[in-house]
């Protein structure tokens, strides 16, 4: 199926910015399959891991990135990773992964064969797609037919996503999880300004649910 003849959302935005919750929400609405880009960048960091690689050993980790089999769930009511036959779904949450998953996302060569898998997982959607990461409106569906960078500030962010984790976690393993990742995921990827002819929507002082309306609503009424 071409891209053009379906509904395709693409969302990229900072961590913490509230993405996943937002993307989730919106493919479940509109009855259409969601796809968590940074599952699969934090499932090719277990692959690596799992193998005994060291993550500055660059070659070894682009040749376990290369060949590992990811398998993920595209049902916004199903959350499950798969990567080379092993349930990796918890395991992808641990704070370890969320520390080296940038390991992967700073080297072009990774990033070219997830990007591949995603692009492939994008077309085959049926009857569409909401797609989240970093670089969906600008690399990886940039044709898509709603294009949307969502942001929040950055203390709101940090309290978001204080929230989704252990609540006792320490301030600078959360500032580690937020915007020091933040940091290293930008050398590569721009997702700080909106690209030409994507919506910024800052969700500073949006509920949950009023930020999946506005997402609707931009959908609805798209040119
Ligand atoms: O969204 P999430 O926090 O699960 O993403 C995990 C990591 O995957 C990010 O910190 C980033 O390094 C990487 N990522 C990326 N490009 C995407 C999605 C995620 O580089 N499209």
């Amino acid at each position: 199926m071409d891209i053009n003849d379906k509904l395709v959302i693409a969302i990229d935005g900072p961590s913490g910015s509230g993405k996943s919750t937002t993307s989730k929400g919106v493919a479940r609405v509109l009855g259409l399959r969601y796809l968590d880009t940074g599952a699969m960048y934090r499932a090719a960091t277990c692959a690596f891991l799992d193998a005994g690689i060291a993550p500055d050993d660059t070659q070894q980790v682009i040749a376990a990135v290369a060949s590992a089999q990811i398998e993920i769930s595209t049902d916004p009511d199903i959350e499950k990773v798969i990567v080379n036959g092993k349930d990796v779904t918890a395991a992808i949450r641990e704070p370890e992964i969320s520390a080296k998953v940038s390991t992967i996302s700073t080297i072009p060569q990774c990033r070219e064969v997830l990007v591949a898998q995603q692009r492939k997982i994008i077309t085959e959607a049926v009857p569409g797609i909401v797609a989240e990461g970093r670089d969906i409106t600008t690399v990886v569906a940039p044709d898509a037919t709603v294009r949307l960078l969502l942001t929040a500030d950055p203390d709101i962010r940090m309290a978001r996503r204080k929230r989704d984790l252990d609540s006792n976690i320490d301030a600078a393993a959360l500032a580690d999880q937020v915007l020091r990742r933040d940091r290293d995921d930008s050398k590569l990827v721009n997702f700080t300004d909106a690209a030409a002819g994507v919506i910024e929507l800052d969700c500073s002082d949006l509920s949950l649910a009023e930020t999946i309306e506005a997402v609707l609503s931009l959908v609805t009424h798209r040119p």
